[in-house]
């Protein structure tokens, strides 16, 4: 874990006005270690490991402000919201329907599919927000 970026984190939310009580802390440091994205409930199981008062709406709101200050964004995948530190590069996600693999994009592969729907739509489109659902190359083997 970053100490530094945990503590910041927590200098922004006090800046907020909100107590940060040891429950938060935890939930803090938790999210700014996963590597990757992270459900609310993974969340909730890691921290009640070693605070089994936790409670989930807890979890769920402290993630839910993390996300108002900027800190944190959600992504839509096969088995719900999910998030990410905004400061991992924005990517696509590619969810196999069939064994629930994910794999990844770099907005700079999806370029071509951006400008695509730009120039015949007029539409921007934002691929982070909700996966691709799809069938992976391991699946489609016969
Ligand atoms: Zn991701
Ligand atoms: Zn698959
Ligand atoms: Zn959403």
């Amino acid at each position: 874990v970053d100490r530094r970026t945990v503590e910041d984190v927590i200098d922004l939310l006090k800046s907020r006005g909100l107590r940060m009580t040891p429950q938060r802390r935890a939930i803090v440091g938790e999210v700014m270690a996963a590597a990757g994205h992270i459900s609310p409930s993974a969340v909730a199981r890691r921290v009640r490991e070693s605070r089994p008062e936790v409670t989930p709406s807890t979890v769920y709101r402290t993630l839910s402000l993390l996300e108002e200050i900027q800190v944190l964004s959600h992504t839509h995948l096969e088995e719900g919201a999910e998030y990410h530190r905004r400061s991992d590069s924005p990517h696509v996600h590619l969810a196999c329907s069939v064994c629930g693999t994910q794999d990844s994009l770099s907005l700079a592969e999806a370029d071509r599919l951006r400008d695509l729907i730009a120039e015949h739509h007029g539409f921007r489109p934002d691929f982070t927000h909700f996966a691709i659902s799809g069938v992976c190359a391991r699946c489609q083997e016969p």
